[in-house]
């Protein structure tokens, strides 16, 4: 019996074609492919601009400079993300505020954020964990009201939306990764979306060595580009993610329904008017049940299904960011239940038939 994985990349004929022409077309490199991708990626978005650059990682570091944080600032965030959202703030020498998380949502909780905003604060970066969008209202409120600029990390939520309005479109900037795990894959890749001709603008020159015209350097950059094979497979991918988040909807929204009437478990929370796009299907195990974590996923791989966790250690709490002395009850107590099981877009339903029951099994012997 084959595994049921958390993540396999699809790619088809389509992703094939495309990447052998840019072979045989000889520009391998950023050009035609990059800008077709930038325009139709933007669109999809709904903002004006979009800038690809070579990874998620550094679409953040990027966003964070082009909003101009620099050494000795502060830039409010979530523990409960991956490690590279609170690195590429300490790359620009700024320091990274944690706030806590919301317990339903697991997202940054906004009525936690002005009590962190100090003088040195120059911007808010939210994540939208799991492909649920964060509290986009009341965080853009509050940086309107203090003045700070905001950076989304829409890394896990291509397509993502609140009311009519797509995640990536909400702050200042919106930075998303197109690594293999995504809703979307180039293999690696990243881009930053943008309403502000201002920020494209720098971002433009800060991912190109600041090169504007005949070698004349307008500021301090370095290689930050995406070649044209992973812009062709990223058109052929977008064109492709609408069928995708279908898929992972109604995985998830089978799951819910079968799991939701099981005791001990809470399956994810959407608020009213948000679009979830489910890059991770996210269950937790309250521990005041008593049922550990451990026992779950390992009830899970005798069936063969896998299992993750996001994030097992919030980020404060890892090594590089141990001197943060504060303590964030919510993100570290939620970090100990969380548990992801699949919700990819290629399950059949007969794979969510054996999650489904393999859950049960496991609650009716524990
Ligand atoms: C994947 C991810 C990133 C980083 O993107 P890369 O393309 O892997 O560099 C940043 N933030 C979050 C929340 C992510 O999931």
């Amino acid at each position: 019996m084959k595994k049921i994985t958390l993540s396999t990349p699809l790619l088809g004929k389509e992703e094939e074609k495309a990447v052998i022409q840019v072979m045989r077309s000889g520009q391998l490199a950023m050009g035609e492919q990059t800008q077709i991708f930038e325009k139709m990626f933007a669109e999809f978005i709904g903002t004006r601009y979009a800038v690809a650059v070579s990874n998620g990682s550094i679409a953040l570091y990027l966003a964070l400079l082009a909003v101009g944080v620099k050494k000795n600032d502060e830039v409010i965030t979530t523990p409960f993300s991956f490690i590279a959202t609170a690195n590429a703030i300490l790359l620009t020498g700024a320091t990274p505020v944690f706030v806590d998380i919301d317990e339903k949502t697991y997202t940054i909780n906004p009525l936690l954020i002005e009590e962190k905003i100090t003088p040195h604060t120059k911007a808010i970066l939210p994540v939208h964990l799991y492909g649920l969008p964060a509290n986009m209202k009341a965080i853009t409120k509050i940086a309107r009201k203090h003045g700070l600029a905001v950076i989304e990390d829409a890394a896990q939520a291509h397509g993502a939306v609140i009311g009519n309005k797509k995640v990536g479109a909400w702050g200042d900037v919106g930075c998303f990764s197109f690594y293999a795990t995504k809703n979307m894959t180039t293999g690696e890749g990243g881009i930053i979306t943008t309403n502000r001709k201002r920020i494209a603008d720098k971002i433009k020159l800060l991912r190109n060595h600041g090169f504007k015209t005949n070698y004349e350097y307008e500021l301090f950059g370095f290689n930050y580009r995406m070649t044209d094979i992973a812009a062709a497979i990223g058109i052929e991918q977008l064109k492709k993610l609408p069928l995708f988040t279908k898929s992972r909807l109604r995985n998830a929204n089978t799951l819910s329904k079968a799991l939701i009437s099981m005791d001990k478990i809470n399956v994810p929370y959407i608020p009213a008017g948000y679009t979830h796009v489910f890059h991770q299907y996210t269950v937790r195990l309250l521990a005041k049940n008593k049922i550990t974590r451990a026992a779950f996923i390992q009830a899970m791989n005798e069936k063969k299904i896998s299992t993750g966790i996001f994030y097992a250690v919030p980020i404060h709490k890892t090594k590089i960011y141990k001197h943060v002395a504060y303590s964030l009850p919510v993100a570290e107590k939620v970090s100990k239940e969380v548990v992801s099981i699949p919700v990819r877009s290629s399950l059949s339903l007969g794979d969510i038939k054996k999650i489904v029951a393999a859950i049960r099994s496991f609650f009716a012997s524990s």
